[in-house]
């Protein structure tokens, strides 16, 4: 009856539910294998880093899920100099990877958005326009989507976080600055500037639903989604949805078994729904399981983010806890994932962009 499913032309709702309601090893199995055949077709048997550079976690937001939310004192706040950041771009280069990820938390303020700016384009500058930029800075206005746009920015990542509005005011606070509608609207502007556009969701999340999660992948699919970045939900501890999340008992093995089979799940069944997109096995992944990114990659994920971020940061940008690789640097990093890419036989696309074939392939 999985395999009628799996070898769908067309996946319905009622089927994306039922793949991921999936609990049973042998049909998981089959689930991964055909995710992965799709990837071998549509992408091929390799995979695509990057390097993300964290650097900053200031940020004006109060996501109740979140370590570096605003309102936890607990933090000790850094931002990099640019000579810092460029140090980590030309790394980079200098490693083939192809592309960075540019993340911090967010802020809008003009000081800021110049800086960034200034820093998009000296690294474009560096690396001869051969270091694909990806951007992860969350919500912004088109104008300064535009302006990091023409400073070299090509791919932005933007998670919705959850498509069911209910459930993200549940875990937003209830004002202007966490509007589910402007969120959206911030996709579409990335999309009118010509962005490959990024987003995803947190899987697990307490209160969200099987439902809620097929929804999600309807979403990429309705607002045309070049690549995603989802990975399951993990409790940082001075959160509220974290206090909320360790009453539920989120700290349990068997739980974190369940978050982390949903985010296998949901990349095996966006990779076999929308194909030809780019999915990252994310870091989150491996925080729950230490093969985590070899399996996210199994079941149908082509994009590592090695963490590049100097070592002295690492301990400060916990957007949950448990993060791995806090006490490694980037060699480490380089040489662990790439023997992790290579143990389930894959190549690492070194010196390529790794761009999202779905972006080139529309109106074709
Ligand atoms: N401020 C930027 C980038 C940093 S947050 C932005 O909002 O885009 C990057 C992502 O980390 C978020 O989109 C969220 O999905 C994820 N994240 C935050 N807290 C998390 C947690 N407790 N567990 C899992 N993922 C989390």
């Amino acid at each position: 009856m999985i395999n009628d499913i799996l070898n769908k032309e067309q996946l319905s709702r009622e089927d994306l539910i039922t793949l991921l309601k999936l609990e049973k090893e042998e049909e998981l199995q089959a689930l991964y294998e055909k995710a992965y055949a799709v990837k071998e077709e549509y992408i091929g048997r390799v995979s695509h880093y990057r390097g993300l550079i964290e650097f900053s976690n200031y940020c004006i937001k109060d996501c109740k899920y979140c370590g570096i939310r605003k309102s936890n004192p607990l933090v000790d706040r850094f931002s990099m100099n640019k000579e810092e950041i460029l140090k980590m771009a030309q790394w980079a280069y200098d490693n083939k990877y192809g592309s960075i990820t540019l993340q911090s938390g967010e802020r809008t303020d003009e000081k800021f958005v110049d800086f960034v700016t200034d820093v998009i384009s000296s690294i474009r500058e560096l690396s001869n326009g051969e270091l694909g930029m990806t951007l992860c800075m969350g919500e912004q206005s088109e104008e300064v989507y535009k302006k990091w746009f023409d400073a070299g920015g090509h791919r932005y990542l933007l998670r919705i976080e959850t498509t069911n509005k209910e459930l993200y005011e549940k875990i937003h606070p209830q004002n202007d600055l966490h509007s589910f509608d402007k969120r959206v609207e911030c996709l579409k502007s990335l999309r009118k500037i010509g962005y490959q556009v990024g987003t995803g969701v947190m899987m697990g999340i307490p209160g969200q639903t099987i439902e809620d999660l097929a929804d999600d992948i309807l979403f990429f699919r309705d607002m045309d989604i070049d690549m995603i970045g989802m990975g399951p939900y993990i409790v940082h501890k001075d959160t509220p949805i974290g206090e909320e999340a360790l009453k539920l008992g989120y700290d349990t093995k068997e739980d974190k078994k369940r978050r982390f089979l949903l985010g296998l799940k949901m990349i095996a069944v966006s990779r076999l729904f929308l194909k030809d997109v780019n999915i990252a096995a994310t870091t989150a992944l491996q925080a729950l399981d230490p093969l985590g990114r070899e399996k996210g990659l199994k079941a149908g994920g082509n994009i590592l983010m090695p963490i590049i971020t100097l070592e002295d940061y690492r301990e400060k940008y916990q957007l949950y806890n448990n993060k791995p690789c806090i006490e490694d640097n980037a060699n480490q990093c380089k040489a662990c994932l790439t023997n992790r890419v290579r143990s389930i036989g894959e190549q690492v696309g070194f010196g390529e962009f790794g761009d999202s074939k779905h972006f080139f392939n529309k109106g074709k």
